[in-house]
C-alpha cells in the first residue's frame, strides 16, 4: 500500500494541444493518502476515467508525475504498479468458472493454492456468490458478472490501491445499495486505499471519507461529505451536491454587504474575496425557512413537491427561483410568503468561488 501523489499533472488526447480546451485534465495536484476511502465525483466527460487510467498506467500523462510513496512511476507499465482496477463493464473470462476467475489475479502472481482458496472463498462470501463458484462465468447475469469483476479487483492482498470506475452502472438499483455498503464495510476491514469513481452524488457520499469533486478537467474541492454539503468551495459543488442543490442568487456587493434585488442579505461573516467578479449568494434549501408573515424576503410560492420525508417548496423572489426544504407544514402554490435564510449558512461567491468567511462564533 502506498500514498499516491499526482504532481503538476496535465493530459491532452490531442498530440499538439494549443489551449486549455485541448486538455482533458488541466492541472492536477492531488495526494491520495494511504488507506483512504475516496470518491472521485463529477459529471460525465470531466476527466475521471482519464485520471484513473493515468494512476493505473494505462495512460501516460502529457505533463507531470505520478508518485507512489515518493517514487516516480510515471513511466511504469500497469503490471509494475500493483494496482487493481475495476471497470464500468465486467472484465471476466467467460470460459472459466467463477472460482477460477476470482483465483486468476492470485495464481497469476504465483500464490499457493491454499492462499488462493482462502482468499477466493472469503471474497465470494462477502459478495454472496459462494453458490456460483462452480458455475461457468458465461452463464451469469450481467449483475453477477460485475460482482465477479469487482471480486477480482478485491481478491489480492498486496495492491497499492483498488480503483473502481463507475462499477455499479450495470447493476440493478436494489443491488447497488447493497454492494455500495459492502464496499464500505470491506474498506473498513482491509484498509486498502480505494478510489471510487462516480457521477452519482449518493454513491460518492455513502462510500467515501473524502470526496474529490471534478469539473471540466479540474479538481474544484476535496472534502468530507459534510464539508461539501456545508461549505461548497464553488457554486458548482453547491449545485452538484444536494437535492435540490444550493440556491445561487445574483447579488451586488456594496460596503461589504450583499444585496439581492436591492435587499440586504446577511452573510455568514465578512466578505473575503477581492476583485469585482460576478457575485452570488449561496444558501442551501435546508437552511431556508418559510413563513406566512414575519421577516425576510418576500416571495411567491410556485410549486410544492411532497417527497415523503419532507416537502420541497419552489418560490420566486426578484425573478429568481429559490428552493426551501421543509419538514411538516408547508404553504401551497400561489401563497405569498417570507423566506428567511439561516445566517451562519449564507455564503458569498465571486466568479463561482467561495468569498465569505464564517463570522465570530459561527
Ligand atoms: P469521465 O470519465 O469523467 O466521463 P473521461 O476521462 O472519459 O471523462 O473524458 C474526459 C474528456 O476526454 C472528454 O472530453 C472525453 O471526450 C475525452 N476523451 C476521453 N478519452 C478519449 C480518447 N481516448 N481520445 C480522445 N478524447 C478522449
Ligand atoms: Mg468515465
Amino acid at each position: 500500500m502506498a500514498q499516491i501523489k499526482l504532481s503538476n499533472l496535465r493530459h491532452s488526447y490531442n498530440p499538439n494541444p494549443t489551449g486549455d480546451d485541448d486538455y482533458a485534465l488541466k492541472k492536477i495536484d492531488l495526494t491520495w493518502e494511504d488507506g483512504g476511502a475516496y470518491a472521485l465525483l463529477g459529471p460525465s466527460g470531466c476527466g475521471k476515467s482519464t485520471l484513473l487510467n493515468i494512476i493505473s498506467g494505462l495512460l501516460v500523462p502529457s505533463d507531470g508525475q505520478v508518485l507512489f510513496d515518493d517514487q516516480d512511476v510515471t513511466a511504469l507499465p500497469p503490471a509494475k504498479r500493483n494496482i487493481a482496477q475495476v471497470f464500468q463493464f465486467p472484465v471476466i473470462y467467460d470460459t472459466m468458472t467463477v472460482y477460477d476467475n476470482l483465483a486468476f489475479p492470485l495464481r497469476n502472481r504465483g500464490r499457493d493454492e491454499d492462499i488462493v482458496k482462502r482468499r477466493v472463498t472469503g471474497i465470494a462470501e462477502m459478495l454472496e456468490v459462494t453458490e456460483m463458484l462452480g458455475t461457468r462465468a458465461a452463464n451469469l447475469s450481467p449483475d453477477n458478472k460485475q460482482k465477479i469483476s469487482m471480486g477480482r479487483g478485491l481478491v489480492r492482498e498486496d495492491v497499492n490501491v483498488v480503483m473502481f470506475d463507475e462499477p455499479l452502472t450495470v447493476i440493478d438499483p436494489h443491488l447497488k445499495w447493497k454492494l455500495r455498503s459492502k464496499l464500505k464495510e470491506l474498506h473498513q476491514r482491509v484498509k486498502a486505499t480505494m478510489i471510487y469513481v462516480t457521477h452519482d452524488q449518493t454513491e460518492a457520499l455513502t462510500f467515501a471519507d473524502q470526496v474529490v469533486v471534478m469539473q471540466d478537467g479540474e479538481v474544484v474541492q476535496i472534502g468530507t461529505p459534510v464539508e461539501l454539503f456545508e461549505r461548497p468551495a464553488h457554486t458548482f459543488v453547491g449545485h452538484f451536491i444536494g437535492s435540490p442543490g444550493m440556491n445561487v442568487l445574483p447579488c451586488d456587493v456594496k460596503d461589504g454587504g450583499a444585496f439581492f434585488g436591492g435587499e440586504q442579505i446577511n452573510l455568514e461573516g465578512p466578505v473575503t474575496g477581492t476583485g469585482d467578479g460576478k457575485a452570488e449568494v449561496g444558501i442551501r434549501p435546508e437552511f431556508v425557512s418559510v413563513s406566512k408573515e414575519g421577516t425576510g424576503l418576500a416571495a411567491q410560492v410556485r410549486k410544492v413537491a411532497d417527497i415523503g420525508r419532507h416537502k420541497v417548496v419552489e418560490a420566486v423572489a426578484h425573478d429568481s427561483r429559490i428552493h426551501a426544504i421543509l419538514e411538516g407544514e408547508a404553504p401551497t402554490a400561489g401563497d405569498a410568503v417570507m423566506l428567511d435564510f439561516k445566517q451562519s449558512q449564507t455564503r458569498l461567491y465571486k466568479d463561482g468561488w467561495l468569498a465569505s468567511s464564517p463570522g465570530e462564533g459561527a
